[in-house]
């Protein structure tokens, strides 16, 4: 399977990065579901722009959440330095294809931006050197400067007022390597990716999984040594392990820094149906693993749950059921997430590990007929009808589910503003009652038809 595209989006701090990737990707900065008490910054995204599909990460943004990362472990030195952003920098360009330089027109050429531009140089990797904040077609800025930095002429734009920044795809699209051929969805090749913040035990789990299973190096690019995906046999299933070298790989060879690993993660998960999501168990679940959790089905994934290393828990603490209760409150975005409570060290329920990932990717491929999906909801709207909203009530003609490859389903009826956010809800928890789905996200669209049609 080949992975998308990448284009990074550089720069010191406070010429926009965060702004243009705004502009770029679209949508809201923030990602906020209260309902599910789940706020954080987006830093990466999808971008189609003329039949071309890349990714656009802001290193900004993953500095930021580096950051935070670090200030979690209580380190103000180390979160400092990840706040530099030489590092997202780095980083970026190492992963990157395309590399989108943001300076600042109006504040003019600094010394920072030097610092980047000899790094990105240095990298070969094709730069587009945008320069933001040109509001005034009439103000040039500090335009005239920025052609010094060696990176050809530089493009004004103002991701404010998002002019230009049409130009700025067209320029990025031009550099962007040949559009690779995705391999055909193989619906018996499952493929899974482990995530999970540093130290909670990915690489052990990794090894204690190929340590019982029968593995084969995938022919995938890597080396055999450190293949970048594994296969592996469960039964007669074979299982694609994503990413494998970049569970191995520490984050700490990047001066203790975790940017890396935290790209890298993200684009394994472009390339896989599920996600296991690793947490420790001693230290409970943070709000970064509900960050990684949320990525992972906002992508559109099915996500299940390993709570690892159970063996620190003292006796009284091994308690599933508790546990039970506070994953389904602090994960509630993932309904019915599947979970094991396991040990990498003891070996203690590994081998439940990778089927539990199996059924995950069974419910997303699952495909309801007409016939039954309509039998659920006739039967959903009849026990509960939809409330009046202005004297008008929702009329849910009938029910189908897409084709698409995150399960969707959709409702006709006769308005789509007479479905309630709570309705919408509704219907989907008996969806998922009668017809499974346990930890896999579902889209719910509203579209309307004529009674009549
Ligand atoms: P990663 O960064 O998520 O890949 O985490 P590692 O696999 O490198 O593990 C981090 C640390 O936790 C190492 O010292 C492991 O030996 C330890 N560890 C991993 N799994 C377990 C477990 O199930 N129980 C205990 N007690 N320690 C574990």
């Amino acid at each position: 399977m080949s992975q998308l595209p990448l284009v990074a989006i550089v720069g010191r701090p406070n010429v926009g990065k965060s702004s243009l990737f705004n502009r770029l990707v679209g949508g809201r900065r923030a990602i906020v579901d209260e309902e599910a008490g789940l706020t954080r910054d987006r830093l990466y995204g999808k971008v189609d722009w003329r039949g071309r599909d890349f990714n656009v990460v802001d290193t900004a943004g993953l500095d930021a959440q580096a950051a935070q990362l670090e200030r979690r472990r209580d380190d103000a030195m180390r979160a400092e330095l990840a706040e530099n952003t030489q590092r997202g920098t780095m980083m970026a360009v190492e992963e990157a294809d395309v590399i989108i330089f943001v300076v600042d027109v109006r504040a003019g050429l600094t010394a920072a931006d030097e610092d980047v531009a000899r790094t990105l140089r240095r990298s070969k990797i094709p730069v587009v050197l945008a320069a933001n904040k040109s509001e005034s077609p009439k103000d040039p800025g500090y335009l005239h400067e920025m052609y010094s930095l060696g990176f050809g002429e530089p493009l004004p734009v103002s991701a404010l007022q998002g002019s230009n920044t049409g130009d700025l795809l067209d320029r990025v699209v031009e550099l962007l390597p040949p559009a690779e051929d995705v391999e055909a969805l193989d619906p018996g090749r499952v493929s899974v990716c482990i995530l999970g913040r540093p130290n909670v035990g990915k690489s052990s789990l990794l090894n204690a999984i190929l340590g019982r299973e029968r593995s084969l190096v995938a022919a995938l690019p890597g080396t055999t040594r450190d293949p970048v995906d594994t296969e592996v046999m469960v039964g007669e299933q074979p299982i694609i392990l994503v990413d494998t070298a970049g569970i191995r790989r520490k984050g700490v060879t990047k001066g203790g820094i975790e940017h890396y690993t935290l790209l890298r993660a993200f684009r394994a998960l472009e390339r896989a149906d599920v996600a296991l999501m690793v947490i420790d168990a001693a230290e409970g679940i943070r709000a970064q693993d509900q960050h990684i959790a949320g990525y992972a089905t906002e992508a559109g994934k099915g996500v299940a749950l390993v709570v690892n290393k159970w063996d620190l828990l003292p006796a009284e603490d091994r308690d599933d059921a508790a546990w039970r209760t506070r994953i389904s409150k602090d994960f509630q975005f993932i309904p019915g997430l599947p979970v094991v409570y396991a040990s990498a060290l003891s070996g203690r329920h590994v081998k439940d590990v990778l089927p539990m990932a199996l059924q995950v990717a069974e419910a997303r491929n699952r495909r309801i007929s007409t016939g039954e999906l309509n039998r659920t909801v006739r039967e959903a709207v009849a026990s509960f009808p939809p409330p009046l909203r202005k004297s008008r009530q929702l009329k849910v003609l009938y029910a189908t589910q897409g084709r698409e490859r995150t399960p969707t389903i959709i409702f006709f009826v006769n308005d789509p503003e007479l479905a309630h956010f709570s309705y919408r809800r509704y219907l989907e928890n008996r969806i998922r009652e009668v017809h499974g789905f346990a930890g896999v996200p579902l889209r719910i669209l509203f579209r309307s038809r004529d009674e009549d049609d």
